[in-house]
């Protein structure tokens, strides 16, 4: 017998942060969180019932998970599609989003194939298999161009930029496994939407705007900082997107805005996302929620915004790994209107995902004025060597 909320266990491959705020968010809603990770004490094991501790792919792992859930889910791109697939059949435990989905997208080549056939707007691209196919997609794409490993790349790494015919070959050589090329997309802006697929229902946040540097998340503003068209636009292509996953949950939707107003599609997360973070105070329900309540069936929540918010990730500042002890936080919790997350890893590395801070809007205040806000908090929050 399937259950629901309360008395639900929800079983989560990956312990990190993602699934310490999903743990968060689900524990109103008399949802308990079952967790696996390879680090013991991982972030979501203080909030989650038990961590199991073993490897994303490790089917033992992700059985002795299954067995204590209801439901089964992930939190990270990492979990084995083939495994759940298998052990969520045998132990007749529901997962969502469903395997398939994960395999498509796990590959970032397939991803844009099955997109792009469901009509979805794309940056061109080609897969490349040796220096001469990508010589000869260059000539088509043109320069510059962003290479990228199918598989496995994550905030930026596995991306390298092609600028002209000289950097073919050292680009080809710094990328491991299958690779595919895309145009250089030529944007004004980065946009991101957390769409969610309940039982029959499907919605979408507010759209936000993402700040990058390093090819890693500093910032996001919402609503986003661009014409109320673009918005509408974005929001029609993450509907777009939503009717090409299978299963349901919460997915993190990279969008471009080019600098003609356009909107093309970069990637897709299956499951809650940075950009999404802001939900928690900025919407009447967050994506954490929000994907407790898709996973386990239950009515999705209202999207609608509370008030314009903005979010900065805390990084790591440090060069070399160090137990985390973090200067600065009794001033950033003094700031009214501002939320801190601490994700609770015991260790700090130069642009570790520590933490991040939020800042909801009262009044007029400007969103350029809450963005420069939230930057000054987030910069006094400092590792120290
Ligand atoms: P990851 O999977 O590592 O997050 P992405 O493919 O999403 O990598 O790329 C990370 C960042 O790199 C993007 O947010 C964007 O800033 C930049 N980027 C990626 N693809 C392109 C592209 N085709 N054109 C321009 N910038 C790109």
């Amino acid at each position: 017998m399937t259950r629901s909320a309360p008395g639900t266990t929800l079983g989560v491959v990956g312990g990190g942060q993602l699934g310490r705020m999903l743990a968060e968010a689900a524990a109103p809603l008399g949802i308990d969180l079952v967790v696996s990770d390879p680090t013991p004490d991982a972030p979501a094991s203080p909030v989650a019932r038990e961590q199991v501790v073993g490897d994303f792919d490790d089917p033992e792992t992700i059985r002795a998970v299954a067995e204590r859930s209801d439901y089964l889910t992930f939190e990270i791109e990492l979990a084995d599609p083939d495994a759940m697939e298998r052990i969520a059949a045998e132990t007749d435990t529901p997962v969502h989003p469903h395997p398939e989905t994960l395999r498509t997208i796990q590959d970032k080549f397939v991803q844009k194939e099955r997109l792009s056939e469901a009509g979805v707007p794309v940056p061109a691209y080609r897969a490349v298999d040796s220096v001469a196919d990508l010589r000869e997609a260059l000539d088509d794409l043109g320069y510059p161009a962003m290479l990228k490993a199918r598989e496995g790349g994550y905030d930026g790494r596995g991306n390298v930029p092609v600028e002209s015919p000289d950097d073919v070959d050292a680009a080809f050589d710094a990328i491991e496994g299958p690779a595919m090329v895309e145009e250089f997309v030529d944007y004004a802006r980065e946009l991101a939407v957390i769409g969610c697929v309940g039982d029959g229902e499907r919605d979408t946040f507010p759209v936000t705007e993402t700040i990058h540097r390093e090819e890693i998340l500093r910032e996001s503003v919402a609503p986003a900082r661009t014409d109320e068209g673009v918005r509408e636009r974005a929001r029609e292509v993450a509907l777009d997107v939503l009717d090409a996953m299978d299963g349901r949950g919460v997915y993190g939707i990279e969008l471009f805005e080019t600098t003609g107003g356009e909107i093309l599609l970069n990637e897709i997360a299956p499951r809650p996302h940075n950009s999404g973070h802001w939900t928690i105070e900025g919407c009447h329900t967050s994506q954490f929620e929000q994907h407790a309540r898709a996973v386990t069936g239950l009515p999705l929540g209202t999207t609608e915004l509370r008030d314009p918010t903005v979010s900065a990730n805390v990084l790591g500042d440090v060069e070399d790994r160090q137990p985390a002890s973090v200067d600065g936080a009794a001033d950033a919790l003094a700031t009214e209107r501002l939320a801190l997350h601490w994700y609770g890893k015991r260790e700090v590395y130069r642009l570790r995902k520590m933490g991040h801070v939020t800042l909801v809007g009262a009044g007029d205040e400007s969103r350029d004025d809450l963005l420069a806000r939230v930057r000054g908090v987030r910069d006094g929050l400092t590792f120290g060597d």
